[in-house]
C-alpha cells in the first residue's frame, strides 16, 4: 500500500488543541483546589497558583488575570477558567452570603423569612424556618 496517498482522517473541528490544553489546565486547577477558589468581590475570585505559591486575582467580568503567564490572543487565561468553573459549579447561600456546591445548598419551600427558591446551606437551613420537600 502506497502510505504516501493516504489521506489522513479529518480533524474533528473544535478547539485548537493548545487551546484545550490551556483550558483543560484550568479545569484540572479548578478539581484540584475547588475549595480555594473564592469569590471575593463582585466579579472578582482568587484562584491559587497552580505552583502552590499565592493567588491570583481574576475578573470574570472582563476575562482578565494578572498573571505572568501571558495567555495568546483567543485563548483564555487558566486561572479564568478555573474561577468560571467554580463559579457555575456553586451558588449564594441567601442566609450567610456565602458560596456552596449546589449539591449542598436546599432549596427552601415554605419560609416566612426566606423567598421559595431561594437557597440555603446546611447550617442556615437548619437555622431557619424553612420547610423542605
Ligand atoms: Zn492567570
Ligand atoms: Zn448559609
Amino acid at each position: 500500500m502506497d502510505t504516501t496517498s493516504v489521506a489522513h482522517p479529518a480533524q474533528p473541528k473544535g478547539l485548537h488543541p493548545a487551546k484545550l490544553t490551556r483550558f483543560k489546565r484550568g479545569l484540572a486547577l479548578a478539581q484540584e483546589h475547588f475549595e480555594e477558589i473564592t469569590r471575593v468581590a463582585p466579579w472578582t475570585w482568587s484562584v491559587p497558583s497552580a505552583t502552590g505559591s499565592g493567588a491570583h486575582t481574576v475578573n470574570l467580568k472582563t476575562g482578565t488575570c494578572p498573571c505572568p503567564d501571558r495567555t495568546p490572543a483567543g485563548e483564555v487565561d487558566k486561572h479564568v477558567v478555573a474561577a468560571k468553573y467554580v463559579k457555575s459549579k456553586t451558588a449564594t447561600c441567601s442566609g450567610c452570603g456565602d458560596r456552596f456546591r449546589h449539591r449542598e445548598l436546599v432549596e427552601v419551600q415554605e419560609s416566612l423569612t426566606y423567598f421559595e427558591g431561594d437557597l440555603l446551606c446546611p447550617e442556615c437551613w437548619a437555622g431557619s424556618d424553612a420547610g423542605v420537600l
